[in-house]
């Protein structure tokens, strides 16, 4: 099996090459880094794919050079080139890109007949209406790599006539002891320190204000076609249990585990199979107890803004979406403070007209747009 990688050098990319080492089977055709240009050397190094498509034009004249073999591109041609990359194999697109940037290259890899292996939340978040009719019309499959998605999945297991509720764990983030009140104050390196998943900044902060489990819930809707009423949300701080589907006759079925990213990335990426894989072994005994909680959406708005946004359809994920990603950004260069955050998420809900007909380009200009006024006001 071929493999294409986007976003190769960031923290999925590289537990996904890590899962690669281990399975003999595949061979990596084409990855796509943003600007991590030294861990890609590396990455070309080892792995010898025969398309790289990078961030930035101006990086490629080098690389070229020290890799005569390697055909190269870049920007938003190179993302999509890197996912419908010729090849006399199956190629499964593994998108563990950050952000909506994610959406256009699934969508090729989807029109190319590929099943897409997915990490990039914000493709469903912000395309969901389009992703759906286009995996039917081509028949292909879309495999989450999410923990939680992953989870679900191997609960349902072809009985989904039978689901009638999704139950999606949240370990609650780096601030799920402060109140509302400590969370005024919080820096950056505070929300960056998540207690139980290594993850990249942006989806850290995002579990930090709880926007990831909202992200969460949209996706879940898309990928398992259940309505928002019958998703719901834990808290459940020890991240062992990572999601629980609940069927018509009252069986309640969970999906447990260490904490590990690689588990489900191998467990996608050979998807139908299980193969053997060498993760940590779970001691129940030492594991003592799991704890669940309620999570309140007081406590969080941003789930809260997530379902409504969800259940509205239209622009509204892909404005949430949009002005979280801007709003993350600023905080992450310290403009802005934690809470504001959801502050300017829920100000561009109101703000803009999300009861449009959702079409590609109108997902872009949106996306666009509301980036564009977030930063514009925060300069
Ligand atoms: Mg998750």
């Amino acid at each position: 099996m071929n493999l294409c990688i986007l976003g190769v050098t960031g923290n999925i990319g590289v537990q996904t090459l890590d899962v690669v080492r281990k399975n003999s089977h595949f061979t990596v055709l084409s990855v796509t880094c943003h600007t991590n240009i030294s861990k890609l050397r590396e990455i070309i190094i080892e792995f010898k794919p025969s398309y790289v498509s990078i961030g930035r034009k101006q990086d490629m004249a080098e690389l070229q050079k020290e890799f005569p073999d390697v055909e190269f591109g870049f920007g938003k041609t190179g993302l999509i080139k890197a996912a419908t990359f010729p090849s006399k194999q199956e190629v499964l697109v593994v998108n563990a890109l950050v952000g909506s940037v994610g959406l256009e290259p699934t969508i090729h890899a989807i029109q190319s007949g590929r099943n897409v292996a997915l990490a990039n939340k914000e493709t469903l978040v912000v395309g969901g209406e389009i992703i759906r009719p286009l995996l039917r019309k081509h028949n292909v499959a879309l495999i989450p790599i999410d923990s939680e998605h992953s989870a679900i999945l191997q609960c349902i297991k072809g009985e989904d006539k039978a689901v009638e509720n999704i139950i999606i764990t949240a370990s609650g983030g780096s601030f799920r002891n402060h109140s509302r009140e400590d969370l005024m104050n919080v820096t950056v390196k505070e929300a960056l320190n998540h207690p139980n998943w290594d993850m990249g900044a942006k989806i850290t902060i995002d579990s930090a204000t709880m926007m990831n489990k909202g992200f969460e819930v949209i996706e879940a809707h898309y990928l398992f076609d259940v309505d928002y009423d019958h998703i719901q949300t834990v808290l459940h701080p020890k991240s062992i249990v990572h999601s629980l589907v609940e069927f018509n006759d009252g069986s309640m079925l969970a999906h447990l585990g260490h904490p590990d990213m690689r588990v489900p990335i191998h467990f996608a990426i050979n998807y139908p199979n299980r193969l053997s894989f060498k993760a940590k072994k779970l001691n129940l005994v030492e594991v003592g107890t799991l704890e669940f909680k309620e999570l309140s959406m007081e406590r969080y708005p941003l789930l809260k803004l997530a379902y409504e946004a969800g259940q509205k359809k239209g622009l509204a994920p892909c404005i949430l979406n949009a002005a979280n990603e801007a709003a993350v950004s600023l905080f992450l260069q310290n403009k802005i403070k934690f809470l504001e955050i959801e502050t300017i998420v829920s100000h561009c809900l109101d703000t803009f007209d999300g009861n449009v007909e959702v079409k590609l380009e109108k997902l872009l200009e949106t996306d666009n747009i509301v980036k564009q006024y977030v930063l514009g006001e925060h300069k």
